[in-house]
């Protein structure tokens, strides 16, 4: 839906469509499309991020930084170039969900809970934002010990209220509450009413899960009086970037309209 409402706007043929890609094995008939020409570009999500990663010829700095690909563009020789949209995305929504509040102040501590793919991109995320101090919290403690390992950053936080205690920015990257309805998303509301009732007064928050919405987070920041915001910003964002990659190298594009901003608002309209 993002990407068709964007191809409209800018008035460029071509579709993107999705495959069901449920056996790894599966993945590589259509990199070979892509190889071919018979694709201009290509997003894998989980659980393939990956692995595109060890299939790419090369990658950008930002995919090697965080061991995931989710978007592929071709080469002039048809080699596999893989590339992350994923935290630039969300340093794009959190930006403009919070404005001048996204930077954190000096001294300032962000907490991410998760330990997967997408908690990757909000530790570095959280650092890009200039917290002094990343905490990660996980359901699965070990789990988070390895992120903030493999990143170099980032400290691991086995108690949830403690993690949260005192911190500026929280950056929900679990899937703690996502698809809920009814009374499991009121349980999952109250659980997350309990770790954000530590945070300063004047935290920011941003779930990564956009549905339900509003989300068992942004509910419970919305109650506490914090700033909140669900992950449709970052899935606008991330699309945005990756279109304007595939885009981008299309000789036969008017430079005009690659601009990002024609994008973004295209794909906002479709989801709103
Ligand atoms: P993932 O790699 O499968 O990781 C899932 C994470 O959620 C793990 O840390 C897992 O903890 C934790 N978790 C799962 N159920 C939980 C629960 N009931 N309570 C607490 N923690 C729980 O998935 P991912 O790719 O990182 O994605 C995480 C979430 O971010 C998903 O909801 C996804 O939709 C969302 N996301 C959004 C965007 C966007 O553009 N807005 C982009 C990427 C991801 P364990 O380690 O203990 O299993």
């Amino acid at each position: 839906m993002l990407h068709r409402a964007a191809l409209a706007r800018l008035g460029l043929a071509g579709d993107y469509a999705l495959y069901d890609v449920v056996r790894r094995e599966a993945l590589e008939p259509i990199l070979a499309q892509l190889r071919e020409g018979a694709l201009d570009g290509l997003n894998v999500t989980v659980p393939h991020k990956e692995h595109a990663f060890s299939s790419c010829d090369r990658l950008s700095a930002l995919a090697r930084r965080l061991g995931a690909v989710n978007t592929l563009t071709r080469g002039a020789e048809g080699d596999l170039v893989g590339h992350n949209t994923d935290l630039p995305g969300l340093v794009a929504a959190i930006r403009e969900a919070f404005g001048e509040e996204a930077t954190l102040r000096r001294g300032e501590a962000a907490l991410v809970l998760g330990a997967g793919g997408a908690a990757a991109s909000a530790v570095l995320a959280a650092h890009v934002l200039g917290a002094a101090e990343v905490r990660v919290h996980n359901r699965t403690p070990e789990r988070a010990v390895a992120l903030c390992a493999r990143l170099g950053i980032g400290l691991a936080v086995a108690d949830s209220r403690a993690a949260a205690r005192g911190v500026s920015l929280v950056i929900q990257a679990s899937s703690h509450g996502m698809g809920l309805e009814g009374e499991a998303l009121a349980t999952a509301r109250d659980e997350a009413r309990a770790i954000l009732a530590e945070t300063a007064a004047d935290a920011r928050v941003i779930d990564l899960v956009y549905r339900p919405s509003p989300t068992a987070y942004t509910l419970a920041a919305a109650s506490l009086g914090r700033a909140a915001s669900d992950g449709l910003g970052m899935l606008v964002h991330q699309a945005a970037l990756a279109l304007e990659l595939w885009i981008g190298a299309r000789a036969e594009v008017d430079a005009d309209a690659v601009a990002r901003p024609a994008i973004v608002e295209a794909m906002w309209e479709a989801v709103r």
